[in-house]
């Protein structure tokens, strides 16, 4: 299971030293080396980011023989050690840097050193925004050029053959001559006379899916081959190959595997069934003998990309088949499915949606594997990449052995977020983990915020969402107490991170007047008592000392503690961020050791 390991911090002195494990609380992955400036080659290329507490003079002159350039530098950021300034030094903005050192700043109440034009501007980075919406930037030397006019000029010409949102300042051209971007998978708009071909930015759409066919035993090489060759026929880009499409049984090839793992490109794959089902593609009966599908190349590329025509008919080359598509958009794909579904109802696979990435937001459930739902299990064994946070991997550590895991501190939520979307869009299937339910104090709402915030047409391009529930701490809860949910109810977080503490009073004011049961969540948030302490108060205006109240640690998990008390008698006992509370209302009551509120008042029920 590989951890991701983002950062490496590096401290000379022994103020420093303090300082980066000050830095830990806020990037608890990270980790923290003396710095010896003959060995910093060893940990180039392994970390993501680095932070150094000196003199920024040594850090230049150690990194200057390293750096190779903007595309796969890592983000490099300098503090001195009395917390003054966060300089960000190299890849402020592929990289990160910028935002690393404006969160270094903040956290430690200095200032970041921010020296990138668009910034200092308040304009948007190209690169930037590329990477947003999962543009590969093609020649990247023109990027300084381009960024430039645009920060003189304050706009720019923008070409582009996909739906896409654009910045201000960025104005749309259906000419492509006079474009200062454009974003084509396209090779060559400009046959006729070029205007100015060697200044403008090519940005490459991963909207194209190479749909693969091979005899067995085939090389990569060959493969790699054939796929140059076939996308030169057509003048399209290699950049803009978004997945590689085929028969489920090619799916252990060798030389395919390999040629898909050098380039990071998902495969997807069709049963003969699923292939034979797409009406118009010429037979082969050949290929039939030998796999059971008329034809593997041609459908496979059109049920993953949603097209109804292909952009390259099949070319045989060889011991490989390849044909073109293009990506359509969500809708189209969509059609395509029902249409198929139509036809042949048995078959339940989703068409077409396999080519597009897949982002599902998994709730877990309270702790152990047994209380996560067969669905949600399923969703997690589908998934090539696993986001959350270690505490909720680790209580799923045996369902997830194989799978490449992302997983960042606590405070990095909107990151770990916004990377779980970066890899769906980029076709992999992510799930990303909350424990309990992912839309009760978790996750769920946070990806779609990140989502809003992405430009519309990426997302419903190339990505499908699905959220999946889980059991929250109040079901796991509620089971190990009795029944004391029986009646309305209403939960509140005495976290006070997001939510200002006088609305998290009011709420408790008002839920303990009418005589709901309360739900505690996050009953010690910071480590701070005086929450408890202080909810306990506002409900005892409203009810009796004896009221019993339910306090939960760890359910379904290794360390559960079930305690029935009251309200006058609840602070005694531990109560923690594992724990939740349960607090009855006016009817609740005690009977065999559990905690039952009646579903109506006694005399209707006679
Ligand atoms: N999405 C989660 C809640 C996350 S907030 C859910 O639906 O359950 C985190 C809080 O949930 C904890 O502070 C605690 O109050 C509660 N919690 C989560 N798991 C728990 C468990 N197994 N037992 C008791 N409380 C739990």
């Amino acid at each position: 299971m590989a951890i991701e390991n983002n950062t490496a911090i590096f401290y000379i002195t022994a103020n420093s030293f303090a300082l980066a494990k000050k830095l830990n609380s806020l990037y608890p992955d990270a980790k923290a080396f003396k710095f010896k400036p003959d060995t910093l080659s060893k940990f180039w290329g392994k970390h993501k980011s680095f932070i150094f507490i000196m003199a920024t003079g040594i850090v230049v002159r150690t990194i200057a023989p390293l750096i190779k350039d903007k595309t796969t530098d890592p983000a490099v950021i300098v503090l001195d050690e009395k917390e003054k300034h966060a300089i960000s030094l190299l890849s402020g903005h592929l990289g990160g840097a910028n935002k690393l050192a404006k969160e270094i700043a903040e956290f430690l109440g200095g200032q970041a050193v921010i020296t990138t034009a668009s910034d200092v501007n308040n304009m948007t980075s190209i690169d930037l925004w590329a990477k947003e919406n999962g543009l590969i930037i093609d020649n990247c030397n023109l990027v300084p050029q381009v960024a430039t006019r645009f920060i003189n000029k304050g706009k720019l010409k923008v070409y582009s053959e996909v739906e896409i949102k654009m910045p201000e300042g960025f104005l749309r051209t259906d000419k492509p001559s006079s474009a200062d971007v454009l974003i084509t998978n396209k090779k060559d708009l400009f046959t006729h006379s070029p205007i100015h071909p060697f200044t403008q930015l090519y940005l490459r759409p991963k909207n194209l899916i190479i749909g693969i066919g091979c005899n067995r035993g085939t090389s990569a090489n060959e493969i790699e081959d054939a796929v140059k060759k076939a996308l030169a026929e057509k003048k399209l880009s290699f950049l803009s190959i978004h997945s590689v499409a085929t028969i489920d049984i090619k799916a252990g090839e060798k030389g395919l595997n390999e040629f898909v793992r050098a380039y990071g490109f998902p495969i997807k794959t069709f049963t003969a069934n699923e292939l034979n089902s797409l009406r118009g593609i010429q037979k082969s009966a050949l290929v039939f003998k030998a796999t059971g599908a008329y034809a593997v190349a041609e459908p496979a590329a059109l049920l993953a990309s949603g097209a109804d025509k292909l952009l390259l008919k099949k070319q045989k080359m060889g011991n490989v088949t390849v044909a073109v598509s293009e990506i359509k958009s969500r809708y189209a794909l969509c059609v395509m499915r029902n249409k198929l579904k139509d036809k042949n109802p048995s078959l339940i696979t989703d068409y077409g949606l396999r080519g597009i990435g897949k982002l599902y937001i998994v709730g877990t459930g309270p702790g152990s594997v047994e209380h996560i739902t067969p669905y949600a299990q399923k969703a997690i064994r589908n998934s090539d990449v696993i986001v959350g946070y270690g505490t909720y991997i680790e209580l799923i550590k045996e369902l997830i052995k194989d799978k490449e895991i992302v997983s960042t501190g606590m405070t990095h939520e909107i990151d770990r977020c916004k990377k779980a979307v970066e890899l769906a869009i980029s076709g992999r299937t992510v799930s990303v983990i909350s424990g309990g339910d992912p839309g009760i104090y978790a996750m769920a709402g946070l990806v779609f915020e990140v989502l809003k915030s992405h430009q519309p047409s990426a997302i419903s391009h190339q990505l499908s969402v699905e959220v999946i529930p889980g059991v929250s701490a109040l079901n796991a809860c509620a089971a190990r107490l009795g029944a004391p949910l029986m009646h309305d109810f209403a939960s509140i977080s005495l976290s006070d991170r997001l939510t200002p503490w006088r609305l998290i009073e009011k709420r408790l004011d008002a839920a303990a007047k009418a005589d709901f049961v309360i739900i505690l969540y996050n009953p010690k948030s910071k480590g701070r008592a005086e929450h408890i302490d202080r909810a306990r108060e506002i409900i005892l205006k409203c009810r009796k000392p004896e009221t019993p109240v339910g306090i939960v640690k760890g359910a379904m998990r290794e360390n559960e503690r079930v305690i029935i008390t009251d309200l006058k008698n609840m602070l005694e006992h531990d109560i923690d961020m594992q724990t939740t509370v349960i607090i009855g209302n006016s009817q609740t009551f005690v009977w065999d050791n559990r905690m039952i509120t009646p579903r109506g008042y006694e005399n209707k029920r006679q």
